[in-house]
């Protein structure tokens, strides 16, 4: 067997990946493994927010940025808001989920992240290569988390209908939002022939994530809706 660089690879320091690598990280078996993860991205940027419905605690409640009691649905004619307790809607912030593992991870000896974008990876003789654009790392197991449309594409003959958002933080002139309660589901605006729906998650009386998405074939970079 070729001499190991890395026990165990991850691509990808998404969501994914960096649970992945938390739970190895903390469990005693991995102590003496040597774990890469690798991601094109420096992940330094706020690229997405999870919200989630939640009863009571929950484990990334360290890591809440925003929190709501009350959810408004809207449809073309209905509109009502409800108390969702015992649940709570959670908001949390990729950057702050990035920044939190990667804090984590300097208790880690064994755990290393590179920013680099692979290339390729290579399966032989009971070792994977691992290609980035400018490496090679030799080692016994790789966990991709890497999205695979062409697989998805080359299941069957319908077409991948994807969800998609697009979102902006706004800030209004005067204090319009009510800061308890998020508009989860709003059907008011046009459908088009498909399904869309609009989200408004206050932050404060005069700012908030407004989100728009939609199910189609194509994304909504190529769509330009
Ligand atoms: C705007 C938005 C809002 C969302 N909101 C919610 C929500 O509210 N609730 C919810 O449950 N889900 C939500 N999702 C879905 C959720 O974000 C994803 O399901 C989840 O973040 C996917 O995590 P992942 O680690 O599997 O993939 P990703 O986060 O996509 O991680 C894959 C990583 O691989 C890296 N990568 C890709 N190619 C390469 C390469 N060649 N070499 C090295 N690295 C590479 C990428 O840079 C990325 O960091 C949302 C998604 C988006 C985009």
């Amino acid at each position: 067997m070729a001499k190991l660089d890395y026990d165990y690879i991850i691509i990808g320091a998404g969501a994914a990946g960096l649970l992945l690598a938390d739970a190895l990280g903390k469990d005693s078996f991995f102590y003496q493994k040597n774990i890469l993860i690798l991601d094109k991205d420096a992940k330094k940027n706020n690229d997405r927010t999870w919200c989630l419905r939640e009863k009571g605690k929950g484990q990334f409640d360290n890591l809440l940025y925003k929190t709501w009691n009350h959810i408004a649905f809207k449809g073309k004619d209905f509109s009502e808001s409800y108390a969702i307790a015992p649940y709570t809607y959670k908001m949390i912030r990729g950057i702050d989920f990035y920044e939190h593992y990667f804090e984590k991870f300097k208790d880690y000896s064994n755990i290393l992240f590179q920013q680099e974008a692979v290339k390729e990876i290579e399966e032989s003789m009971g070792t994977v290569v691992v290609h980035t654009d400018g490496n090679q790392y030799i080692c016994k197991k790789v966990f991709d988390s890497r999205f695979n449309y062409d697989m998805i594409e080359a299941d069957g003959p319908y077409p991948v209908i994807q969800q998609h958002f697009i979102g902006w933080i706004i800030k209004t002139p005067k204090p319009v939002f009510e800061v308890d309660q998020a508009t989860y589901m709003d059907f008011s605006i046009p459908q088009k022939d498909n399904t869309r729906f609009m989200y408004v998650l206050p932050f404060q009386k005069d700012t908030a994530l407004v989100e728009y998405t939609l199910f189609s074939e194509d994304s909504i970079i190529k769509n330009r809706i």
